[in-house]
């Protein structure tokens, strides 16, 4: 693969709210980086009832970290200074927008999801493909009902597997590092899989306390 920049990825981050930080907002609401207490408010609710599917405990744990690295950094972080993350204790919903697929594009997608699904513990759960091409809220009750929309994967950008990786890595909160080392680079390296600092930050970001009150 030859060096360069990651054109496609960062049209992607100032496009549509493609993959994601829609994905995120429950936890950056909780972090108070969303406003999510407009409870006495007239105006309708715009968040689920808390705790929809919660489980009360994570439901897995990040494969161990064989190298543990400081060579990662969070997308987000709230006002308390705590990376933005999923709620561990309750599965992480997506529907794909198949547009653009290539053959072969489904095994590349659940391969990358199964690779993030183990070094977060997190827990993926396809409802199915949609024809969405962006996601103006993401509690939309109308379509989805009273939960948290489910973050919205798009196939216009790359059939390459490392890309995926590296663009879930950003749905579960993991930022850019300017280690040319380790995947989460912002240039497109020769660099194919998590290094030693993705995986690091990728455990951290699965690993924490419930988040039932969102
Ligand atoms: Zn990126």
């Amino acid at each position: 693969m030859p060096r360069g920049r990651r054109p496609a990825l960062r049209a992607l981050w100032s496009g549509a709210l493609v993959l994601a930080l829609a994905v995120g907002v429950p936890a950056l609401e909780r972090t108070g980086l969303v406003d999510g207490t407009g409870v006495a408010s007239a105006e309708p609710r715009h968040y689920p009832t808390p705790g929809f599917e919660s489980a009360g405990a994570p439901l897995g744990r990040p494969d161990p970290v064989a190298s543990p690295s400081a060579s990662w950094s969070a997308e987000e972080r709230g006002a308390d200074g705590e990376p933005a993350r999923w709620d561990p204790c309750r599965p992480v919903h997506h529907v794909v927008n198949p547009a653009g697929m290539p053959p072969g594009g489904e095994e590349v997608l659940a391969s990358a999801l199964e690779r993030v699904s183990r070094a977060t513990g997190l827990r993926f759960v396809l409802d199915g493909t949609t024809d969405e091409t962006d996601r103006a809220t993401p509690y939309d009750p109308q379509r989805w009902g009273d939960r948290w929309a489910p973050a919205l994967l798009r196939w216009d950008l790359s059939e390459e597997r490392a890309v995926w990786l590296h663009e879930l890595a950003h749905t579960v909160g993991l930022g850019h590092v300017e280690d040319a080392e380790q995947l989460m680079n912002p240039e497109l390296t020769e660099v194919a899989g998590f290094a030693a600092g993705d995986l690091t930050g990728l455990a951290a970001l699965g690993t924490g306390p419930c988040l039932g009150e969102v």
